[in-house]
């Protein structure tokens, strides 16, 4: 239910509010909008609630909320959300850029890219120190060694730290050197994992599982946002159809579909979605053009040594020209972009 509050709420009637919900069993989460406060209960429903609830004097109205997730709809909260980690900016009108290797291989390597990217006008570094390889024989990851170097990075550049956490265990070491926290495709229904990182205040980047449905994905988000952390980033990544010319298929109605349900920003990985760099420009551009909030983009140094995912990766002149690309329908949708 949403519990809309009369205007004027003191924070001593949204205390009061905030209490009696939780009498009732239900989780409150308090909603401070421009105009209105609102609280949302949820929790499984019993009996007479609502009509309880609207009988109070501080209380406007009380509507259900209809969609099965609850946090992440626009039902609760039509104004955008915009998520920020350093001078990344994800939503609201601005276009916000990670970019990077898929994993960090070396210092050399690492201090290369976060050079490149900060010369491309991107704001995030993205760098996986612990990977989740479909293989057992792949390349790992550096893990916390790698955190390091990612941690060093932002120290030379100010770029904005996006690095995947694989384990619950791991979560707060990872926070530690991160500025955002990436769940992987693999992860999207570890709820234990959506948990954790919904106890931590560092912006999460959920990817949609590669069979997840809308409904699904959104459900997953709820988990974080239900812990506690309104700093969620839907990432379209692909899903898996019958299609082989592309490693994914990337549906880019995501974007709008999602925007009509969520207030939460959303931005799309045109690298794995593709799996084919000169395919990512092209699908930057289109993801810009339908309204996405940001990209993730995968850029080696030089992609025919990378240890993962060099078939996808930009050259650095690559990701300056989907840069220069961008901008101009950025510019065209009056859009800030970087
Ligand atoms: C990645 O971003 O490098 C990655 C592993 O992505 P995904 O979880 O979407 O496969
Ligand atoms: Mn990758």
């Amino acid at each position: 239910m949403i519990v809309v509050l009369k205007p004027g709420a003191t924070q001593n009637t949204v205390d009061d509010m905030t209490r009696r919900i939780e009498e009732m069993g239900l989780k409150a989460h308090v909603i401070v909008g421009t105009e209105r406060t609102v609280i949302a209960a949820v929790g499984e429903k019993r009996n007479g609630e609502q009509e309880t609830l609207a009988a109070c004097d501080a209380v406007d109205k009380v509507v259900p909320i209809l969609a099965p997730y609850k946090i992440a709809s626009c039902e609760i909260k039509s104004e955008p959300t915009v998520v920020r980690a350093l001078d990344l900016v994800i939503g609201g009108g601005n276009v916000g850029v990670i970019a990077g290797p898929c994993s960090v291989e070396s210092e050399e390597q690492m201090m290369l890219s976060a050079a490149q990217v900060k010369e491309s006008g991107a704001k995030g570094l993205r760098g996986g120190a612990f990977k989740p390889r479909t293989s057992p024989y792949s390349f790992q990851g550096l893990k916390e060694e790698g955190l390091k170097l990612l941690a060093a990075a932002r120290d030379l550049t100010g770029l904005a730290i996006v690095t995947e956490v694989m384990t619950p265990e791991h979560v707060e070491m990872v926070a530690s050197y991160a500025d955002v926290l990436q769940i992987g495709a693999r992860n999207m229904q570890n709820y234990h994992l959506l948990q954790a990182v919904g106890e931590v205040d560092k912006p999460v980047l959920l990817k949609r599982g590669p069979s997840a449905t809308m409904d699904e994905f959104l459900l997953a988000a709820e988990y974080v946002l239900d812990q506690g952390n309104s700093q969620v980033v839907l990432c379209e990544r692909g899903i898996r159809t019958f299609e082989s010319h592309t490693r994914f298929t990337l549906p880019l109605a995501t974007v709008p579909y999602l925007r009509e349900r969520t207030h939460l920003p959303i931005v799309v990985d045109p690298s794995h979605g593709t799996g084919v760099a000169s395919l990512v420009a092209p699908m930057s551009v289109a993801s810009v053009a339908a309204g996405a909030d940001g990209l993730l983009l995968e850029m080696h140094p030089n992609p025919s040594e990378a240890l993962s995912d060099g078939a996808q990766s930009l050259t650095p002149e690559q990701l300056a020209d989907t840069m220069t690309r961008c901008q101009v329908v950025a510019d065209a949708l009056e859009m800030s972009f970087g």
